[in-house]
């Protein structure tokens, strides 16, 4: 019987565990189990704007495109861990409870917002996902004027019309 092994977050740390792990004297000890708050399978952020370019997101997708089903990991695409109970050793999403012997938290970061007047305007977006810049890209149709503030972190939109 194989230890429920859960990781919670599919971003570069989440995947580089996998990788990892599924090539590890450990890969046959553990059934693995990836929760991600996104749409999309893992993807390489750094090069994120290259997505602007682009037709897909297809070529930022890190590893092999059938990783995860060719190791048998379950990959729980766009479904968010509401929360975790620590003494029943189980988590919560959206579409039910999931035990675990070990978890792993790989949630990384959001980009926080500075509590600026008119942040919660509809052209206020921040600058970290494959949907904030599809929401940009969206955003952007018909602009004039594009205020953009701080390293990568978000960005500021103004429409003059
Ligand atoms: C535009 C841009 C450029 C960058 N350039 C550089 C660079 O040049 N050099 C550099 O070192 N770093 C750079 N970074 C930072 C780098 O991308 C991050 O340090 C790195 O992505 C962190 O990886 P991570 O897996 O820890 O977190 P993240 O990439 O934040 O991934 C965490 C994942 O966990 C998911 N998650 C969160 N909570 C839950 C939950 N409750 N349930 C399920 N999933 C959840 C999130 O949806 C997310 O997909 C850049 C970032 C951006 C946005």
């Amino acid at each position: 019987m194989k230890k429920q092994l859960l990781v919670i977050g599919n971003g570069m740390v989440g995947h580089h565990f996998a990788e990892q792990l599924m090539a590890s004297d450990s890969a046959d000890e553990f059934q693995l189990q990836v929760f991600a708050g996104e749409k999309h399978p893992a993807y390489d952020r750094v090069h994120l704007s290259e997505y602007f370019e682009a037709e897909s997101a297809a070529h930022l997708q890190l590893g092999d495109a059938d990783f995860y089903s060719r190791d048998g990991i379950n990959l729980h695409l766009n479904q968010p861990v509401l929360s975790i109970d620590r003494a029943a050793r189980k988590v919560t999403t959206a579409t039910g409870e999931f035990g675990y012997d070990k978890l792993v938290l790989a949630t990384g970061s959001y980009p926080f917002v500075p509590p600026i007047p008119g942040r919660e305007q509809d052209h206020c977006l921040v600058y970290r996902t494959l949907d904030d810049l599809d929401a940009i890209r969206e955003s952007a149709k018909g602009a004039t004027v594009v205020l953009w503030w701080g390293e990568g972190c978000w960005v500021l939109r103004r429409r003059t019309h």
